[in-house]
């Protein structure tokens, strides 16, 4: 490794792990921070991308028909002169990058031309799918060797290159990949090499994902079981004792939110907390954020400037959302000054959410009402800061309750637009797909705007709320009222007025809704 000179292009071929995206390795995320360039493949969980900074792109090296979009030959070339131009490059490839995955003809490329390469491991789907469906391979009772087989031949070869007289031999746990297609083919020929028609057989599809699935059966069953459940790539056949295991060591399957999708609805950039809690509890976090957050316009700033330089002025400082909190410390900075410029100043913060985002700019909050609304916060406002001046950093939209109700109670109050909230313009097509399709579970409206907006984009895209495939979900009965009143039918509510609320509420319905059934 050269530590001089100037900087050279280099790649790094990383394994982005089975479908759940916490299963990518430090090294791996560590990689995609850096790249300034990611190439990666159709297996790739698109939430991953999230720990990119520079551009990426995806490869498909072959379309559903069979025929090619980009060969193997061009994505080496497309490494190979990415590098020469001084980029970092991460091909990301999905499971482990040498598995059944061509990372070793990328890496022999990048070897002949000269191309500095590291390679990440990442978790093969066998692994992921043995560890979530609850199959121990190498159980020592049961089995003392596990084999990792493809079961995708070339269809230009005569004879088949798969030893199945050996497979029926072989003294452990079989698992095909890519094999789904010739499920029947390749039972028939295991129970054709020796093995009993009675040995326990399942296929794993989309292993660790939300849409997960299991089917258990034998030699003799499984294809036609798995049939009956139009079982679709990407899945694994395993084959041995060890699927009967999964009575006991099962986990996934049960976790509160699994197999449902949640549209997240809150700016992109606030999205990555809750889908990372979506994802911890079984769910697939679906990001279509309504609003976008944008700085205030440069013709703004000047006033801003002008108000943080005299906070001094102020006894309170309330914020009401985590952009806010955000926003107000990133202009403090601008101006030259840190918290200390906040020593004579309380604050005030509408929830614990945007309390805690204070505290990582090492402040606390003073003031936190017991129900995040502005309602609330305006009356413990009234309480405590009765004939003082008060200074609002918050979002260019909103609603206006502070102002009426720290008006009645004679508190001067100055508002200060830190940041701009903005409406996306329409649905992106794949999400539209997924509304039309009811292949959404829930949609989580955070606020009485984002109820508003939703309503709207739906309308714009020539549906109406009976149409709706998926089931809704408010943060709060403020939110639920708004809603109703443009026509959604609202199907669960939080309690507590937050993500962890909405994801409460989901969990509840889908208590009910068992209880039933
Ligand atoms: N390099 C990858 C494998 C690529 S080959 C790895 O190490 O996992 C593609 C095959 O992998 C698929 O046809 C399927 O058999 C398997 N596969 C990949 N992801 C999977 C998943 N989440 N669930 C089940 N099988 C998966």
């Amino acid at each position: 490794m050269s530590l001089t000179g100037s900087k050279p292009g280099k790649v790094y071929l990383v394994g982005a792990g089975p479908g759940d995206p916490g299963l990518l390795t430090l090294r791996g995320a560590a990689c995609l921070a850096e790249a300034d360039l990611v190439l990666y493949d159709g297996l790739v969980n698109l939430l991953l991308l999230r720990h990119t900074n520079g551009q990426c792109e995806r490869t498909a090296r072959a379309r559903r028909d069979g025929t090619s979009i980009v060969s193997q030959a061009e994505i080496n070339k497309r490494l190979i002169d990415e590098a020469k131009a001084g980029r970092t490059v991460v091909r990301l490839k999905g499971g482990d990058p040498y598995i059944f995955g061509r990372g070793s003809e990328e890496a022999a490329a990048l070897q002949t031309a000269g191309i500095p390469f590291e390679v990440i491991p990442g978790v093969t789907a066998a692994t992921a799918a043995g560890e979530y469906a609850g199959f121990s391979f190498t159980h020592r009772e049961i089995s003392s060797a596990v084999a990792f087989i493809t079961g995708h031949e070339d269809p230009t070869r005569g004879s088949s290159r798969i030893d199945y007289q050996s497979l029926a031999k072989f003294p452990g746990t079989l698992v095909f990949y890519m094999g789904l297609n010739r499920l029947a083919e390749i039972c028939q020929n295991l129970h054709q090499a020796g093995m009993s028609q009675a040995t326990p057989a399942a296929v794993v599809c989309q292993a660790s994902l939300p849409g997960q699935q299991v089917v258990e059966g034998t030699l003799e069953t499984l294809s036609a079981l798995a049939m009956e459940q139009r079982l679709k790539p990407p899945s694994l056949i395993v084959v041995g004792p060890c699927v009967t295991q999964r009575a006991q060591l099962s986990w996934f399957e049960k976790l509160p939110l699994f197999g449902l999708s949640i549209g997240i609805t809150r700016p992109e950039d606030q999205a990555d907390d809750v889908a990372d809690q979506i994802v911890r509890l079984g769910g697939e976090p679906v990001i279509m954020p309504l609003i976008e957050i944008r700085p205030v316009p440069s013709s703004q700033e000047a006033e801003i400037l002008a108000v943080l330089s005299r906070l001094s002025a102020f006894q309170w400082l309330v914020f009401t959302s985590v952009n806010g909190v955000i926003e107000f410390f990133r202009h403090l900075r601008r101006c030259g000054l840190d918290a200390r410029a906040l020593a004579s100043c309380k604050l005030a913060a509408i929830g614990s959410t945007t309390a805690r985002r204070l505290e990582d700019f090492g402040v606390t909050a003073d003031l936190v009402p017991y129900e995040s609304r502005a309602e609330s916060l305006a009356a413990a406002l009234v309480q405590r800061a009765a004939g003082q001046s008060v200074l609002w950093l918050r979002a260019s939209r909103g609603r206006d309750v502070l102002p009426k109700l720290l008006a009645e109670a004679e508190i001067r109050l100055q508002q200060l637009v830190v940041y701009q909230n903005i409406d996306v313009e329409s649905f992106s097509s794949e999400i539209l797909n997924r509304l039309r399709s009811g292949s959404l579970s829930w949609i989580a409206l955070s606020s009485p705007s984002i109820a508003n907006r939703f309503s709207d984009l739906v309308r714009a895209a020539g549906m109406t709320s009976s149409e709706l495939g998926a089931r809704v979900v408010s943060i709060s009965p403020v939110t639920s009222q708004a809603a109703r009143k443009c026509g959604l039918s609202v199907d669960a509510e939080a309690t507590e007025y937050n993500w962890f609320g909405i994801l409460a509420a989901i969990q509840q319905y889908r208590d009910m809704e068992s209880q039933q059934a």
